[in-house]
């Protein structure tokens, strides 16, 4: 059984399947020495060529001494608006860039959340290293050589463009589609290009939900084995990644997608500032494992209390990223506002990194009489109506406030002839108060109305007449 514990059930290369065994394969202690060492070099970098950082630790009170990664929670936390105030404190490339200009060989926008983009430059070495933790991450998903990768995204201006790098080094065989053209990912994969696809888990939905419509039009004579190719129109579709959202691993959306195109689902994560691809999940689908050994370390904390906490099976905190080798750039502990689960510290795999699942963002997560809700547990539960509804769904906050009053409003996105169904509403409201505790008012919204299906799904909304539906991009994380 050995040759096939970290392999798709359809994948019968030869190749081993952790891309980096001396590294994935460590001891823990091993990782954290190879981190320490990164470290080192990286502290020295910084504390010479960094004016952010110079000021930003000597106001922290921080002394001139060395600070071992053991000790790394003595350094302040980095906040996208530090990073965004250095960049317009010294432009193009901002008090923190460590290297000569000239020796910025890539530049990235990431795209605020208040609409204005923000630079990220990279030395060759830093691509290098995107490059390695990538192929790492992607790897991991059980794409392999051999595979036939459909992906929607763009070369840039976004951080998912490095993802093409990655690709290239794999070796995989390559389908790009520009990023929102459906038709041409339908096309695509009808034609059989492709046996796997790199998409948001609202675009996989969005297909999933497109080949039941198709097979409740002309019914495949094969009854009870789901969609058969042909009729779902997905071609040699087997596998599909997902990123940009936590979605894909939500097991009602999961199952969902799995089911109707027959494929296997494991997801991947990135952070646009630290990497765009440094989590990614084996075919043993228990979360995903960090894949950035010696080149970005991560802590978990307290997402209230901020103290470190120990990552191990079942801790639910916040991760918080350093740099390890990032030579324009380098960013230390910086505050990643996703909330993850440690769904354990070793795997079938062989790979004996941590795996972690996304529970929300930190500024989703809202407080119903002193309970901690994401709104991804509205998504498990909303997901049992199909197919009178699509699977997406998502709260409309009417402050800032954490804490919300019920009944809590959910807009549930319904399929044709359901916009107006009384008793849908109702067995909604009911199942999210029998599975989650609190009362909501679930408004019905018809797909056309929902916003694009090819993007990533915003989980909450601000209640405003033009909320903004501006779609960010797979594998940027705000
Ligand atoms: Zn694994």
């Amino acid at each position: 059984m050995a040759s096939t514990a970290g392999r798709l059930a359809e994948d019968t290369c030869e190749r081993d399947w952790i891309w980096e065994r001396e590294i994935e394969a460590a001891p823990w202690e091993e990782t954290r020495r190879l981190g320490a060492g990164a470290w080192e070099r990286q502290f020295r970098r910084i504390r010479e060529s960094s004016g952010f950082y110079a000021r930003k630790w000597r106001e922290a009170g921080i002394g001139s001494s060395f600070v071992s990664l053991g000790d790394l929670s003595q350094l302040p936390f980095t906040t996208k608006d530090e990073l965004r105030q250095a960049l317009d404190e010294s432009p193009p490339f901002g008090s923190n860039l460590c290297v000569a200009p000239e020796q910025v060989k890539r530049v990235y926008q990431t795209s605020g959340t208040t609409g204005t983009p923000s630079v990220l430059a990279l030395t060759r070495g830093d691509m290098e290293s995107w490059t390695t933790m990538g192929t790492r991450t992607y790897y991991a998903t059980g794409i392999h050589e051999h595979s036939s990768v459909l992906t929607t995204f763009g070369a840039g201006p976004f951080v998912a463009g490095h993802t093409h790098f990655v690709l290239l080094r794999i070796g995989t065989r390559s389908v790009p589609v520009a990023p929102g053209d459906t038709e041409r990912v339908v096309f695509g994969l009808k034609a059989g290009l492709a046996d796997t696809l790199l998409s948001t888990a609202s675009f996989a939905q969005y297909l999933a939900n497109r080949a039941e419509r198709l097979e409740k039009e002309s019914p495949s004579p094969l009854q009870g084995r789901g969609v058969e190719g042909e009729g779902r129109g997905t071609g040699n579709l087997t596998h599909v990644v997902t990123g940009g959202e936590p979605g894909g691993g939500i097991p009602a959306i999961r199952d969902h997608i799995q089911r109707v195109l027959g494929v296997t689902v494991t997801e991947v994560m990135g952070i646009g500032d630290v990497a765009p691809s440094l989590f990614g999940e084996c075919p043993h689908q228990q979360g995903m494992h960090y894949c950035g050994a010696g080149h970005v370390w991560v802590e978990l904390i307290d997402p209230d209390t901020h103290e470190p906490m120990d990552i191990e099976t079942g801790a639910v905190g916040e991760l918080v990223y350093t740099t390890l080798t990032r030579e324009a750039m380098p960013i230390v502990r910086f505050r990643g506002s996703d909330i993850v689960r440690i769904e354990g510290t070793s795997c079938e795999c062989g790979r004996t990194s941590f795996r972690q699942r996304v529970m929300g963002r930190r500024d989703d997560m809202f407080i119903v009489r002193g309970v901690n809700v994401y709104p991804a547990a509205i998504l498990s539960v909303v997901g049992e109506f199909r197919p009178r509804v699509t699977g997406r769904a998502r709260v409309v906050r009417k402050s800032d406030a954490t804490s919300i009053e019920p009944p809590i409003p959910v807009e549930v996105e319904v399929t044709e002839h359901h916009e107006s169904d009384p008793a849908l509403v109702a067995d909604i409201e009911n199942a999210i108060h029998a599975r989650l505790m609190f009362r909501s008012r679930v408004t019905l919204v018809l797909e056309s109305d929902f916003g694009e299906a090819g993007y990533k799904t915003n989980l909450s909304r601000k209640d405003s007449p033009h909320s903004p539906k501006t779609p960010l991009p797979p594998g940027e994380r705000g």
